[in-house]
């Protein structure tokens, strides 16, 4: 948040997709000291042991919108190895940001609920070849390829072919693995699969945080 010249005091609210540690380390000391309310499916709080108390918890559940400042934000279901997972699409006035992360799979329900999103926040976890012959066990290998997993640069370049338009301003790739992918293959993957629309194409990264973007 400082290198984006934000302080947590700011935070307005946090939102969880779903349990996993990648997901929700830090967020108890966070919301615990800010005291900022925390929204997140009964599934993720239950499953979430490690987040500890916490302060404001505002349960949610697919399909139903939540309205916080202005920003109307729906959470919808993901296929995904987590009790209760979600992701979400945020809506503001006649703007649209849709965010599909942690999922093995896109159904016909990920693909309508991201249509004419502006900005588009996609997973493009990893690309299948260098996870079959990288160095994780069999049983992770099958666990990240399964229906239940993430999406690989393949996978994430079919949803974008299925969903770009005229008006996708921007993408952000996310979640990509640090062991099985590499940037440069899913930034081409995701550029064949856009073709000639030419929405601004970025990488989120691990290690720092992605610019501020004005959707
Ligand atoms: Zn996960
Ligand atoms: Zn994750």
């Amino acid at each position: 948040m400082k290198f984006i010249d934000r302080t947590p005091e700011e935070l307005d609210a946090v939102f969880l997709t779903h349990e996993h540690s990648d997901h929700i380390g830090g967020v108890g000391p966070l919301v615990r000291k800010y005291s900022i309310p925390l929204y997140a499916t009964n599934g993720t709080i239950q499953a979430g042991k490690k987040l500890g108390s916490v302060p404001v918890f505002n349960p949610i559940r697919a399909g139903e919108t939540v309205q916080l400042n202005g920003l109307d934000i729906e959470p919808y279901t993901t296929s995904h190895d987590a009790q209760e997972s979600v992701a979400y699409v945020i809506r503001c006035q006649n703007r649209k940001l849709g965010h599909a992360t942690d999922m093995g799979l896109v159904t016909n329900e990920v693909r309508e609920i991201l249509k004419n999103s502006h900005v588009l926040l996609l997973e493009s976890n990893h690309d299948v070849e260098m996870l079959d012959v990288g160095p994780y066990p069999w049983a992770l290998k099958q666990r990240i390829k399964s229906n239940l997993g993430h999406l690989s640069n393949e996978a994430c370049g079919e949803l974008l072919t299925a969903i770009k338009h005229e008006n996708l301003q921007r993408v952000i790739l996310m979640h990509l693995s640090q062991t099985n992918n590499h940037p440069d293959i899913a930034h081409i993957t995701a550029l064949q699969a856009l073709g000639s629309h030419t929405p601004v194409l970025s990488l989120a990264d691990q290690a720092q945080p992605t610019e501020l973007i004005e959707v």
